[in-house]
């Protein structure tokens, strides 16, 4: 699978429709891949069993479409991977965590805990210890999460925006726990997937949304554990509303189907070139800093694009 010329990729959760803010951060990954000649991916993020559905999943494809994104084959689906995850998952040093999220809460607010990082509450309990938790859990119904030991505190990534950016390592959740008779648990972690698909698929090119810059040390960091090659980040700046805050579906009219003025039922790609669209692809053009959408392959410049957030709504 692996690819020669390097490979980019934009890796969406199938739970709504793409807006603005999704479409932006997609081009912005087409952008860059296709313009330093490498493969592109698009791979569906739905090993959330509780948020992901595959029609939702239909409909992004087709509104990357529409919008003139092509990308090359397969589409690559999480589900699809289990094999793979569970694979690298046994590569890894890892431990149980019996903690519920409550548990989590209060050992985090102790004097010496570090905000947002797991306090470590099973990190070194005893075999004997390890035994009664897991007794008691599977009374409880609840599934341990199977997160990483790690040895690093802190990883530097490279970032196209960004520069050389440190940040925390955490014991991250590699398998999710939880109550047994809830969807999710027992589903493959984010971290765990987002790092064994990349490596898989040869992507060297990781450009995302900036609110996943906390999170690239601990993915580069597993990365390196096993055994792939550091992919070069571009964290790109968010779109936000009026307000400041990241865009969101609650602020109205702002997918793509919105924003063309789709009628129930009628399918997107009938509009596909229509003049509703085009200025939709305009407006996405222009918060890129190009001039206009045409070839924007060759008029899109990474160092024009401006560095704060977007603020959707505005020209
Ligand atoms: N699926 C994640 C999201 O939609 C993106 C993950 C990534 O690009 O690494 O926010």
């Amino acid at each position: 699978m692996n690819d020669h010329r390097g490979a980019g990729r934009y890796a969406p959760s199938p739970s709504g429709d793409l807006h603005f803010g999704n479409l932006r951060t997609a081009l912005l990954a087409w952008l860059f891949a296709r313009q330093t000649g490498r493969a592109f991916y698009v791979r569906v993020e739905d090993i959330d069993s509780e948020r992901s559905s595959a029609e939702s999943a239909r409909r992004q494809l087709e509104d990357l479409a529409v919008i003139g994104i092509e990308w090359d084959e397969p589409v690559i689906y999480q589900s699809d991977r289990s094999a793979a995850y569970a694979a690298a998952l046994a590569k890894l040093p890892t431990y149980e965590c019996y903690c519920t999220r409550r548990d989590i809460r209060e050992a985090a607010s102790a004097p010496h805990a570090q905000p947002g990082m797991y306090p470590g509450t099973c990190r070194d309990l005893s075999e004997e210890h390890r035994a009664l938790r897991r007794l008691e859990l599977s009374a409880e119904g609840r599934l341990p999460a199977i997160r990483l030991r790690a040895k690093a505190r802190e990883w530097t990534v490279s970032d196209f925006y960004h520069g050389e950016y440190t940040g925390a390592v955490d014991d991250v959740i590699l398998r999710r726990g939880g109550n047994l008779n809830q969807a999710q648990a027992g589903d493959w972690a984010y971290n765990l997937a987002v790092v064994v698909d990349d490596g898989d698929f040869g992507i060297d090119q990781v450009v995302r949304g900036d609110d996943l810059l906390a999170s690239a040390p601990a993915q580069a960091y597993l990365a390196h554990l096993l055994g792939y090659q550091q992919p070069e980040y571009v964290h790109v700046p968010l779109v936000v509303n009026a307000e400041g805050k990241r865009l969101a579906k609650r602020d109205g009219a702002v997918t793509l189907r919105e924003m063309v003025g789709e009628i129930a039922g009628e399918v997107v790609g009938e509009v596909a070139g229509g003049e509703g669209v085009q200025r939709v692809v305009d407006k996405l053009a222009a918060s890129l800093g190009c001039p206009g959408a045409t070839n924007l392959l060759k008029s899109f410049d990474p160092l024009a694009l401006p560095r704060e957030p977007y603020v959707f709504g505005s020209a």
